[in-house]
């Protein structure tokens, strides 16, 4: 048998340059991401050496990227004032695919300073390939800060380069620095257009820590009269002198607020910082800055916004960034789903900026930020309530369906707040499970009675309310939904709607026995799934109530959302309960043991009509018979 033989898997350049151009990124215009984000390390990179006492004699301060566009020569050049390199580097880091010199360079600085990883973006050695899903060529013309001759690289979309050793420099950098030319191709034609490109700029580059510079070669900036000089202001008009030249301004925010510290930014600079990003000009609601710091290290502000109508599509925004790069909107895998509606910025620079989101699932930091945005969200739910109930209070409609779907989907969230949860009550005011609770200690321990609709449920309410029972106004789907929830979490309490039964406490003492004669007078009005009981309110008024149970209900409400096939029709199982202490159900009773049977039944028809009126909207069949009636009644008394 022959010795075993050691080896190292051979790449094919060739043959893994067109895999890379299609496979590497799923949307094109990353590309300027990629490039850019070079651009910026290039700068942080400088910077980082001159802190360190490694490059001297060099001013990194004002280092800055320009982004030009010649639609004319048909290409897009990204240059920057950074570290550049020297040909020994190129070769290295530019010709080898997959050798990141970024990782190189937190490598070497490991251990002096700050984190040598601090705010450098690369780190796969693949983001410069990304050229070339948009260029047929690709040149590199680079110097690096140690004064080392300039190197001019040029590479086809084969993968095949030339290398021009001591560059004679035209004026494609200063003195030291890098620019990538990229020459583009029939696939990226759509980025040689001003517009487009300034959107993606805008995009992914709009908080990068360096300043980057949009140019359109087509259109050279003005000359100025006054010819001040660069980073001076112009002093035409001061003069006199018509000039409509501007100081160009960098595209980018290089210190976005979500870097600062909570306690430097102002309600003013919050609001700003959310118009400007998001094009909302309704005020978020309010707004939790996160600044999580080892080991989860991630920033971000996150903003409640205000929901116009219940209608509105309650889809927010999150925008994942890594190290000030966007890496895109809407990451489900980062973020806990109910908080996606929510509207803000995390940075993440734990997290690599290609990363495939089946990693995202199964990442422990991740569901590590998750746990903590969630912790901060309870957090100042809770503290908003301890501290200005009444502000609180006036913000709850607009919270209170992001809250419920939060608690919904997410038990630990609930645990949470659930203190903080507040309930509308039919009439007006705020309050608390635990308050409502309490208070109702003494008359119906541990039910909740509540309305879904405070103008067709007004009998009932009217009704618990006359015996001081409070009723809660849940209106809103989303609201009954909840309260499942809460039952199921163990709270033990049960939700009821008014029309489910009839409490104790609305109930008098006193003959409260059944008539047989009615029973059997109104069995024949009400058809088979209503059953007949009897029992004696306090509200003598009211001859009689229509209740429905609150399972049966529940369930029939849950088939008409979900509008469940065949399960429509399914019928509710009621029960009209006639009211023993009603004048009118004592003569109706009198009118059977008279045998007046035709005026009962007529009488008998119109309580139950109105009893199903208070409960419900009438079917088609139901109001026809009941005008019919209506009409009959108005014909004898006349
Ligand atoms: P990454 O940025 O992930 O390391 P890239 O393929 O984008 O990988 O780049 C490979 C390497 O080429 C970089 O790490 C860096 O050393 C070098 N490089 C690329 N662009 C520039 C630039 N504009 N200035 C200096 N070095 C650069």
């Amino acid at each position: 048998m022959s010795g075993t033989e050691h080896g190292g898997i051979q790449i094919e350049l060739a043959h893994i340059f067109p895999i890379i151009k299609k496979w590497l990124y799923s949307e094109k215009e990353i590309f300027l991401r990629e490039i850019t984000s070079n651009a910026c390390d290039a700068v942080t990179k400088l910077r980082r050496l001159i802190s360190l006492g490694e490059a001297k004699g060099i001013d990194a301060e004002n280092a800055k990227i320009t982004v030009t566009l010649d639609k004319t020569a048909k290409t897009i050049t990204v240059t920057d004032e950074g570290i550049g390199m020297t040909e020994e580097e190129l070769r290295k880091y530019i010709c080898q695919i997959a050798l990141s010199g970024a990782l190189d360079f937190i490598q070497k600085y490991e251990g002096e300073g700050d984190s040598a990883q601090n705010g450098i973006i690369g780190h796969f050695g693949l983001g410069f390939y990304s050229a070339f899903m948009v260029s047929e060529t690709v040149e590199v013309v680079t110097r690096s800060y140690t004064g080392a001759p300039a190197v001019h690289w040029s590479c086809n979309g084969e993968g095949e380069f030339d290398i021009t050793p001591d560059y004679d420099v035209d004026d494609e950098i200063g003195s030291y620095g890098t620019a990538v030319i990229m020459h583009i191709s029939e696939e990226g034609e759509e980025f040689l257009n001003a517009y487009k490109l300034k959107e993606v700029l805008d995009k992914y580059c709009a908080f990068m820590p360096v300043p980057i510079y949009f140019a359109d070669a087509d259109k050279p900036e003005e000359e100025c009269e006054c010819d001040h000089a660069e980073g001076e202001e112009c002093t035409c008009q001061e003069e006199g002198k018509e000039c409509t030249c501007k100081e160009p301004q960098p595209i980018n925010d290089t210190t976005p607020l979500w870097l600062k510290n909570p306690s430097d930014c102002t309600d003013e600079e919050y609001k700003e910082f959310y118009r400007k990003l998001f094009h909302d000009y309704k005020e978020p609601l309010f707004w939790i800055h996160l600044k999580a710091d080892y080991p989860l290290n991630f920033k971000g502000i996150l903003y409640f916004p205000r929901i116009a109508n219940e209608y509105e599509s309650l889809e927010g925004q999150v925008k994942l960034y890594y190290n000030q790069v966007f890496v895109a909107d809407n990451i489900k895998e980062v973020i806990p789903e109910y908080l996606l509606m929510l509207k803000g910025v995390l940075d993440c620079p734990e997290l690599p900026l290609n990363v495939s989101r089946s990693y995202l699932q199964n990442s422990g930091y991740v569901t590590k930020i998750s746990a903590h945005i969630t912790k901060k969200v309870g957090d100042k739910l809770n503290s908003m309530f301890v501290n200005d109930r009444e502000a609180f209070e006036n913000l709850w409609r607009d919270l209170k369906t992001f809250v419920e779907y939060a608690c919904m989907r997410d038990r630990k969230f609930y645990d949470r707040v659930k203190d903080t949860v507040l309930f509308e009550k039919c009439g007006g005011g705020f309050v608390t499970l635990q308050e409502y609770l309490e208070a109702a200690k003494e008359k119906h321990e541990n039910k909740v009675y509540y309305a879904t609709d405070a103008t067709a449920q007004t009998q009932y309410i009217r009704m618990y309310q006359n015996e001081g029972i409070d009723v809660l106004l849940l209106d809103r789907v989303i609201d009954t939904q909840f309260i499942t929830t809460v039952e199921m979490n163990g709270e033990n309490v049960k939700f009821a709607r008014v029309d489910a039964e009839t409490p104790d406490v609305l109930k008098a003492d006193g003959d409260n026995t059944e008539i047989p004669a009615l029973k059997d007078l109104f069995a024949k009005v009400t058809g088979e799934h209503t059953t007949v009981s009897f029992d004696r309110f306090r509200d003598a008024a009211t001859p009689a109530i229509l209740n429905v149970s609150e399972e049966s209900r529940r369930m029939q409400d849950m088939m008409k959302l979900y509008k469940m096939e065949g399960m429509g029709d399914f019928p509710v199982e009621a029960t009209l309960v006639l009211n023993t202490a009603s004048p009118l159900v004592e003569k109706l009773t009198v009118l059977c043991e008279e045998g007046r049977n035709d005026l009962a039944e007529i009488i008998a028809r119109q309580v139950y009509a109105l009893a199903t009126m208070s409960q419900r909207a009438f079917t088609a069949e139901e109001l026809t018979a009941f005008l019919t009636d209506s009409y009959s009644i108005l014909d004898k008394l006349s």
